[in-house]
């Protein structure tokens, strides 16, 4: 039987988390959590959610969604403390080996380049969690995951550009498969930064004529041509919201600029 896993979205309704700079943690460990849940049912791992909404859990019913149901829960998290604190920490019980949450911790360190704080446990007497999460959960090895501070100016700003959220999450998400021994396959939308802009081509996987439009638009007056399947321009500038959708800014050989949409089911992105 193939190995199970909840994904805990930390805080949410009444219970903000940790604030800084006017968010709130219960905001982004939704979000990041949600996308997580996402990519694990695609790549086909048997995933849960503890809330997929801004709702409120007490501890009670919280612990009742995760306790002896899954092999594995990864809890996600982001610090505070006085603007000065920073850095990632994961957090594994008393009772587990620290490999998974070293090797969590490790991949986060690489991805984002944000300090690694420390890996750790922490008890009440010999032997006994302090975390809820650890203690009362059975069976379940959770991992929590704080992925930096929110209230420190730097870790906040990494976290401030959503697109650096789901890189975390996919660092996450590659140790989680390989823990799992879940096959793990990149996203396409990891690369997508609007700060950094985006490296390689996209290609149509479509079989049959993409458009592509001559300025951000979906208009049949816009388009400028066609792309079969394969075909595909050499340059991706940004991504940009077009509509309630949206298209990849690209450029071709000869620097000319053209939009086509940025849908994973029509394109991909390759480096
Ligand atoms: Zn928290």
């Amino acid at each position: 039987m193939s190995k199970t896993i909840i994904i805990d979205a930390g805080h949410g309704g009444i219970d903000s988390g940790a604030v800084g700079f006017n968010k709130k943690e219960k905001d982004w460990t939704l979000t990041i959590s949600r996308y997580q849940y996402k990519r694990l049912t695609e790549l086909g791992a048997k995933v849960a959610l503890t809330r997929n909404a801004d709702t409120t859990l007490s501890p009670t019913q919280r612990i009742a969604k995760i306790k002896n149901q899954y092999d594995i829960c990864i809890s996600n998290h982001w610090n505070a403390f006085d603007g000065n604190g920073r850095g990632i920490e994961t957090i594994h019980s008393v009772k587990a080996k620290p490999d998974f949450a070293n090797d969590l911790a490790n991949r986060l360190k690489q991805t984002t380049n944000l300090p690694l704080r420390r890996v750790f446990h922490r008890t009440t007497s010999p032997g006994v969690d302090y975390y809820f999460l650890h203690r009362l959960t059975g069976r379940t090895e959770t991992v929590i995951i704080e992925y930096g501070f929110i209230d420190h100016a730097q870790d906040h700003a990494y976290y401030n550009d959503e697109a650096n959220i789901y890189k975390a999450a996919e660092a996450v998400l590659e140790g989680i498969c390989k823990n799992l021994g879940i096959h793990y396959v990149h996203s396409t939308n990891q690369t997508v930064s609007k700060k950094d802009g985006l490296s390689g081509r996209v290609e149509s996987i479509h079989h049959g004529h993409l458009r592509f439009y001559k300025r951000p638009s979906w208009k049949d007056e816009d388009v400028f041509g066609y792309l079969t399947f394969g075909q595909g321009f050499t340059k991706v500038l940004e991504k940009v919201k077009v509509g309630s959708g949206k298209q990849y800014k690209v450029a071709n050989a000869r620097g000319e600029v053209f939009y086509v949409t940025a849908s994973p089911t029509y394109v991909k992105l390759i480096h």
